[in-house]
């Protein structure tokens, strides 16, 4: 019987396979994950090797199969997830890459970025995209590459070049280079899918200088995209889902309904809201997206990124050497009632949404005679609490509504100190879902979807178990006093690296 689904979740560090088993309510069955090189040809600049993040891909796929003895005519389907608007372009005959794989962190096209804010493009850009120019997006790592690598202009005008982001990349392999296809929620993130219209837009891909010929059919999300060839696994199995991981993420956690919304707490902090069939436009600096596309129906989402979030306790870990091990913050932290007046603000990167201060840096405020390894680590856990309020109190006003719950995932989610605290701080119960890996199980549950073994989105949510709920239990005022303290130590951070404020202070 065909009851497992793959999930090939492709991400900036690694690539995992994991496998679901759809005949026991989708429980997690077997997993892998292989590491890949991060290639730094200069400051600032971050490359993959396409042929390893393929290679990567297909090694950890075959050996979760492995691991559970499974033969290939038991999978039912294949769906993939993946690090969202790395760039890629290829030959169309040989399906060789021209240049390396420009990662989304990669910031070589930020001169480019900025020209097209000084030249005026910025809001027409965010109202066909939904997206702020930046790096980030695929458009101008796409054009740096037609610009930068010999002939490839030429060969992309006669329409020799294939462009892709990671999920092409892997479908087009995966199919024995048989469909060059994308999601929905991929094409999104290129900074030329238009998420009015529903297509390339045009006028972008001449602002950019791009063929259209090179792009990549979009899709729903949820479609036979193609199936695979039988060299790779041994049996043609159907790609039923793609979506960009956070996109993903926000499907493994059933936010099905407008409003309701997840945050990641990883390295960042990634927070997304579904927004229903219309797109809404922030005034403060959010993303508008697509969720994700099912038959004709098209889903779109509100994002916000928090930059430092659990990178914080690195830092604790490794640059102050409090402890070990991240886990090992809760115990600290958990050995004193509270922060004991201490603040502190991770502006190590400056602040984004809200603050949007590229000069403010971090600060620790609010220390006395009294003030423990113990008080500092639990400032600083309060500070992710207090960056994910921030967001999403602007999601709240941009979307006038009021979130009833927050559902979350990433590694601090594993936390409770912090979400007992996320819970306190913005008086809604936080959900954690019993199986925290929700980017490949949202993309499983696509596929699922797609080959019918599930037959509506109700019914995922049926089978979608709840680890804990955390409640809020403090009071309004003490809600209250500790928000103040919150931001006005955020007041203190600002433009602290900006050599003008020298003079003023
Ligand atoms: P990413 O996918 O961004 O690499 P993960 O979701 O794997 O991130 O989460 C890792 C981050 O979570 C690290 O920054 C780590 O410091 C933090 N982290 C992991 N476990 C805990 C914990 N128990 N308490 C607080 N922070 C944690």
């Amino acid at each position: 019987m065909k009851k497992y689904v793959l999930a090939l979740d492709q991400g900036t560090t690694s690539s995992r396979c994991i496998i679901f088993d759809m005949s026991n309510n989708g429980a997690l069955v077997s997993s892998c994950s292989q590491e890949f090189k991060q290639i730094f040809p200069f400051e600032g600049w971050v490359e993959h090797d396409p042929s390893e993040i393929l290679n990567s891909q297909i090694l950890a796929a075959r050996e979760a199969i492995k691991r559970i003895g499974i033969s290939p005519d038991q999978i039912a389907a294949i769906g993939i997830t993946n690090q969202r608007e790395t760039t890629l372009i290829w030959d169309k005959d040989t399906g060789a890459p021209v240049y390396n794989a420009i990662v989304w962190q990669c910031r070589r096209t930020a001169p480019v970025c900025d020209k097209l804010k000084n030249d005026g493009c910025a809001e027409i850009i965010r109202k066909k995209t939904g997206l702020i120019p930046d790096p980030y997006f695929s458009a101008t790592k796409i054009k740096w590459i037609l610009d930068n690598v010999p002939g490839a202009y030429q060969a992309a005008e006669s329409g020799k070049l294939m462009f892709g982001t990671v999920d092409s990349w892997l479908i087009y392999n995966l199919t024995g280079k048989k469909v060059h296809a994308t999601d929905l929620s991929n094409a999104s993130r290129t900074m030329l899918y238009n998420i009015n219209t529903l297509s390339w837009d045009e006028d972008l891909l001449k602002l950019f200088g791009i063929p259209l010929s090179m792009m990549p059919q979009v899709l729903p999300s949820c479609n036979i995209f193609g199936y695979t060839d039988k060299s790779i696994f041994g049996a043609e199995i159907p790609i039923a889902s793609v979506a960009g991981d956070q996109q993903a993420a926000l499907f493994g956690q059933c936010c099905f309904d407008m409003g309701d919304a997840k945050n990641t707490y990883g390295t960042g902090g990634f927070m997304l809201m579904n927004t229903g069939n219309r797109p809404i436009y922030s005034k403060n600096g959010l993303l508008t997206t697509i969720a994700w596309g099912i038959g004709n129906d098209v889903t779109y989402a509100l994002e916000g990124s928090v930059f430092i979030c659990g990178a914080a306790i690195q830092w604790l870990r490794d640059g102050l050497k409090m402890f070990n091990y991240a886990y090992q913050s809760e115990e600290i932290a958990s050995s004193v009632k509270d922060s004991g007046g201490v603040y502190f603000v991770p502006a190590f990167v400056g602040l984004g949404a809200p603050y949007w201060d590229p000069y403010a840096r971090g600060l620790i405020i609010g220390i006395t005679r009294g003030t423990t390894q113990s008080h500092i680590v639990r400032a600083v856990l309060e500070s992710m609490a207090y960056q994910t309020l921030d967001v999403l109190k602007i999601m709240e006003e941009e979307c006038d509504a009021k979130m009833s719950s927050l559902r979350v995932d990433g590694g601090a989610s594993s936390n409770n100190l912090l979400m007992k605290f996320q819970a306190d701080i913005l008086n809604i119960p936080i959900i954690r879902p019993f199986l925290v890996e929700t980017t490949a199980y949202g993309v499983a549950n696509m596929a699922a979807l797609t080959m019918g073994i599930y037959s509506s989105l109700e019914e995922i949510k049926k089978v979608n178990k709840i680890d804990v709920s955390f409640l809020p239990s403090i009071s309004d005022a003490e809600r209250t006093d500790k928000l103040k303290m919150w931001h006005r130590a955020v007041k203190k951070s600002a433009g602290w690296a900006d050599d003008r404020m020298l003079w003023t202070d």
